[in-house]
This record gives structure tokens, C-alpha cells and sequence, in this order.
């Protein structure tokens, strides 16, 4: 993907990833309130919304038809069936941030994750979310209440397999204490900010700085 270009930052490509359960949603909605510099991608899903959700805050909630269509349009960063649903990541929306040099964050699985790394190598920093046990897992699906009792039995076979996607990421976190895991979240965003190559304003800085110099 050729970024837009932005003449003080690189924006990243935050991708946050973890078995269903595993406490993303939360740490995300932490992190973007916490970093205005930051925004979260909301997906296009073909899934119904869950009780509390609503269309264009959690999710755009599009039919299949429009989803296959926007496909065909290229519209997508990158997209993915999971748990017999469709998800995308629209793509106007994340390089309009990146033109202003601000970051975006997304709250993906491992197969857009694999995507994103593909077309911005560079510019992706991943991060996976583990359970601290998988009894943990099973506890918070059910405690959470938002989904039937068969979803909840499918979204935890397919645990184990998402799981083992974990070498894929550059980072990985137990969500053990939420807010211990949140710091450490907050810890390496802030620095693959500070990351040389994603701050060019440097390059002139140090030019101002030798000018100054008698
Ligand atoms: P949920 O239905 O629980 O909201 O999400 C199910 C899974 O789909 C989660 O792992 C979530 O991260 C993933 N997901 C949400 N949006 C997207 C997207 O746009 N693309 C991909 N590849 N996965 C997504």
C-alpha cells in the first residue's frame, strides 16, 4: 500500500488481535480514549448487531449483498469470513487518517492482520492478546451474556486455532489484570511512535538546530 504522504509523521497501522473473550474490545476502547491521536477502524459486518451495539459506532451492520459488492469495488483494506460472518476494513477511512499523519488502530483477526502486514509491511505493528487460561476465556464469553450458548460453544472451538496464530504478531500481551495489560498496550504504542522512521519532522529539526549554531 503507498501511504499518503504526511510531512511531520508516519501514521501506524495499530492491529489488535485475540481470540473472542480475550478482553481487545475493552483494552481498544481504552487506548483510543486515552490517545486522541488515534482512531479506531470501524469494520463493515455481515454479523447482526449484538444488544448495546449500534450501526456506525461498534460496526457498519451491512447486508451480504452490499458487502460482496463493496468487495468488488475494491473498497477494502483487507477482509475475512470469521465465525461464518464477513468483516472489512473499508479503506477510504484509514488513508484519510493517515494523511494527517495520525495513527489507526484495528480491532482484527489474524487473517486481516496478515493482510495489512502484507500491503504495509513497514507501517503495521501487531499486537495479540492472549487469556490468561482458557477457563478465563470460556468465563468472560459467557459473563459478557451477548451471545447464545451455541455461538459462545463455537467461538470457543475455534479458540485453540486462532491461538496458535500468535508468532505472526510483534507483540504479545496475557490480559492477566486488565489494567496491567492495558499499560503495556499503551507502553509500546507510544513507543513505535517515537520510532525514528515514523517521525520525518526530524529530518528538518536538526537542520534548524545547526543553522542556530554561530
Ligand atoms: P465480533 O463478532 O466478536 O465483534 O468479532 C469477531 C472477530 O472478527 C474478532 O476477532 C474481530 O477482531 C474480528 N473482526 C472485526 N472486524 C474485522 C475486520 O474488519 N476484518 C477482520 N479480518 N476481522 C475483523
Amino acid at each position: 500500500m503507498t501511504l499518503p504522504p504526511s510531512p511531520d509523521r508516519r501514521g501506524l497501522l495499530l492491529v489488535v488481535s485475540s481470540p473472542s473473550g480475550a478482553g481487545k474490545t475493552s483494552l481498544c476502547k481504552r487506548l483510543t480514549g486515552e490517545f486522541s491521536e488515534l482512531g479506531l477502524s470501524i469494520s463493515c459486518t455481515t454479523r447482526a448487531p449484538r444488544p448495546g451495539e449500534e450501526d456506525g459506532r461498534e460496526y457498519n451492520f451491512i447486508d451480504r449483498a452490499d458487502f460482496e459488492a463493496r468487495v468488488a469495488r475494491g473498497e477494502f483494506l483487507e477482509w475475512a469470513e470469521v465465525h461464518e460472518n464477513l468483516y472489512g476494513t473499508p479503506k477510504a477511512a484509514v488513508m484519510e487518517r493517515l494523511a494527517r499523519g495520525q495513527d489507526v488502530l484495528f480491532d482484527i483477526d489474524w487473517q486481516g492482520a496478515a493482510q495489512i502486514r502484507a500491503a504495509a509491511p513497514d507501517d503495521m505493528v501487531g499486537v495479540f492478546i492472549l487469556p490468561p487460561t482458557l477457563a478465563a476465556l470460556e468465563r468472560r464469553l459467557h459473563t459478557r451474556a451477548q451471545d447464545s450458548h451455541e455461538v459462545i460453544t463455537r467461538r470457543l472451538a475455534r479458540a485453540r486455532g486462532e491461538i496458535e496464530r500468535w508468532p505472526d504478531y510483534d507483540y504479545v500481551i496475557v490480559n492477566d489484570e486488565f489494567d496491567a495489560a492495558y499499560e503495556r498496550l499503551a507502553r509500546l504504542y507510544q513507543a513505535e511512535r517515537d520510532r525514528r522512521v515514523r517521525n520525518p519532522w526530524i529530518a528538518a529539526f536538526v537542520s534548524g538546530l545547526f543553522a542556530q549554531s554561530p
